[in-house]
């Protein structure tokens, strides 16, 4: 049948074109479906530059490698002082995405989204997706949800993992080009002397750099600039909350902002979240005048890109076959192991003081995080994985979503294969 797969795999992030790229290497016939019009999610289409470095120790990182070999052949990576590959450029990332998946012969389907879920007692047998123009069905012998919100097994009436009433904050990210960089530098060196948080290197004769200030109670070295900015009326206090700006690797005037964050909204009503974006984007408004008055370099720096998807830290949790805590996985390595990881748990609260920034060592990810608990051939990776709020927290970086969306197909791969 034309239409009948081996993986069928719903969400073109991270963690999907990894499982996409894989599967098909190793010989299953592959299809993706992505409901935008380019693959990468949050990396492209969420403006989320660069990937967090994480100590991998070799599992799983087979298309981590392929992508920065690849997006380095085109000027769409570099690699920053502290040995980070993950530099990438978001544009670039959208075409070596598509050449990448489609030189192992993935059926990519876009502006597709599912519409109905068809399963039998706990197999799930096909599902029909939708566009304004066309319609499909898949069937396929498994089926891997990295949407990132687990919308297939929303679809089943899955239950999801609930810990705590808040999810972490949601920001909205931009970009601005037109910046000095040299200027720039020169001026954060002198601002900031925290090497910690505001650092620079220079690579191929392109200035690279980074720097931060949040609300939080630190001793940051921008916080007299943004006392004075909101003193003067250019910014509001919830402005203030988190503020990190980094440089783009093959854009040599461009800075990436890691901010504004949406306010709280009320999560059951539409309307609230669709003000809170708005309100957003009013933020970006302010944010873009603040460095352009207050900051050295950004003169004539203009707005080049705000994100066509909101950056979603956090969503719906599946319900795993085990729900992995971060406490049992540093204590135990298990049997089989899709990655490893030790970026810290990064908690992004919009309470003042209440975020988390903690290390707490290396740790390693079981494959059963990411199996359906209720049906047999439905697997998720991503940040939509099977960890409490704290495991998401520390795992929910792209390069771990990578490795879990590689693991499940070679997981998969050897199931098919009847290998051990
Ligand atoms: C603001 C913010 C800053 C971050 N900063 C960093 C950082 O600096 N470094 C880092 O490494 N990580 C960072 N992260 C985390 C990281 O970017 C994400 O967690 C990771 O990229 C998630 O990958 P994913 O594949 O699980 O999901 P996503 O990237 O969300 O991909 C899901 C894909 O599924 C598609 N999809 C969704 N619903 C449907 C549907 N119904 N039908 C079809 N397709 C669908 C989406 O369009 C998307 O392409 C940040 C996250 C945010 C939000």
């Amino acid at each position: 049948m034309e239409n009948s797969y081996d993986i069928c795999i719903i969400g073109g992030g991270a963690a999907g074109c990894a499982a996409a790229y894989i599967a098909s290497k190793s010989g299953l016939k592959t299809a993706l479906i992505e409901k935008n019009n380019f693959l990468g999610g949050l990396m492209t289409g969420g403006l989320v530059v660069p990937v967090m470095k994480t100590n991998d120790e070799n599992i799983n990182i087979e298309f981590y490698t392929d992508l920065v070999s690849n997006l380095a052949d085109v000027g769409g990576e570099i690699e920053y002082f502290d040995k980070n590959k993950g530099w990438f450029n978001p544009e670039l990332l959208k075409i070596i995405l598509d050449k990448m998946l489609k030189s192992k012969g993935v059926d990519i389907f876009f502006e597709m989204e599912p519409k109905k879920v068809h399963a039998n007692n706990s197999r799930l047998e096909f599902i029909e997706f939708d566009s304004n123009l066309l319609s499909l069905s898949i069937y396929s012998k498994y089926f891997v949800d990295t949407t990132g919100d687990a919308v297939i097994f929303k679809m089943l009436n899955e239950k999801f993992y609930e810990q705590e009433k808040e999810k972490q904050a949601c920001s909205l990210r931009f970009t601005m080009s037109g910046v000095n960089l040299v200027k720039l530098k020169n001026f954060l060196i002198k601002t900031d002397s925290n090497k910690e948080v505001t650092n620079w290197c220079e690579v191929n004769g392109c200035i690279h750099l980074t720097t931060a200030y949040t609300w939080d109670d630190k001793n940051w070295g921008l916080k007299p600039i943004f006392e004075k900015a909101l003193n003067e009326g250019a910014l509001k206090p919830f402005d203030t909350a988190y503020f990190q700006i980094f440089t783009v690797a093959g854009m040599p005037d461009t800075i990436a902002f890691n901010c504004p964050r949406l306010r709280n909204f009320n999560e059951k009503c539409p309307k609230d979240y669709s003000n809170a974006i708005i309100e957003a984007r009013e933020a970006i408004l302010r944010l873009s005048n603040f460095v352009k008055k207050y900051f050295e370099g950004f003169e004539n720096a203009y707005i080049s890109n705000i994100a066509p998807i909101t950056g979603k830290r956090e969503t719906n949790k599946i319900i795993a076959k085990k729900q992995y805590t971060i406490d049992e996985m540093l204590s135990s390595k298990p049997n089989e192991p899709i990655l490893c990881g030790d970026y810290p748990v990064d908690i992004h609260s919009n309470k003042k003081d209440d975020s988390i920034l903690k290390n707490c060592g290396k740790y390693y990810l079981g494959i059963d995080s990411l199996i359906s608990k209720n049906y047999d051939n439905l697997y998720a990776a991503g940040r939509n994985f099977g960890g409490d709020n704290k495991t998401q927290a520390a795992l929910r970086t792209q390069k771990t979503c990578m490795s879990m969306g590689e693991g499940v197909s070679k997981h998969i791969y050897k199931i098919l294969n009847f290998i051990n």
